[in-house]
């Protein structure tokens, strides 16, 4: 992936970037992922959290519980809702970021599906791709 990974929020109040690669891209199928997203799932891209910076605007955070520990904090844009940042206790050396706000979201390749349990009928998944009932490993 081109590096730095450069995004932003839909109305350009927030832009972020990430100066290293993806540690893992995934789609997750969870019930906080589906409300965040609005969809069957929420694409994410995790980087090191040292390597990402807000470069412009504030992020309003929703904090909710996490099956692994803690809360997961998810960041968005507080003028036009785009979800940009998830920032979970569990793993707090991570920062997951949402490929469909990359300024080229070509890049992206999920490797796996994670918290499969929650996903509707309606979700459709790449079969090739390992699945995971809840987190992986
Ligand atoms: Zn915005
Ligand atoms: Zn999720």
């Amino acid at each position: 992936m081109k590096l730095p990974i450069t995004g932003g929020c839909a109305c350009g109040a927030i832009r972020y970037q990430s100066t290293a690669e993806p540690v893992v891209m995934l789609q997750c199928h969870c019930r906080d992922c589906q409300r965040a997203s609005g969809g069957a799932s929420s694409e994410l891209v995790v980087v090191p959290k040292e390597a990402f910076k807000v470069v412009k605007g504030t992020l309003r955070f929703h904090a909710s519980p996490s099956e692994a520990k803690g809360m997961t904090r998810r960041g968005f844009c507080a003028d036009c809702g785009s979800p940009v940042l998830g920032l979970p206790d569990a793993a707090p050396h991570i920062a997951v970021i949402r490929p469909g706000s990359f300024d080229d979201p070509s890049s992206f390749k999920s490797q796996m599906d994670v918290w499969t349990c929650d996903a509707n009928a309606w979700d459709r998944m790449d079969p090739a791709l390992p699945k995971f009932e809840k987190y992986p490993g």
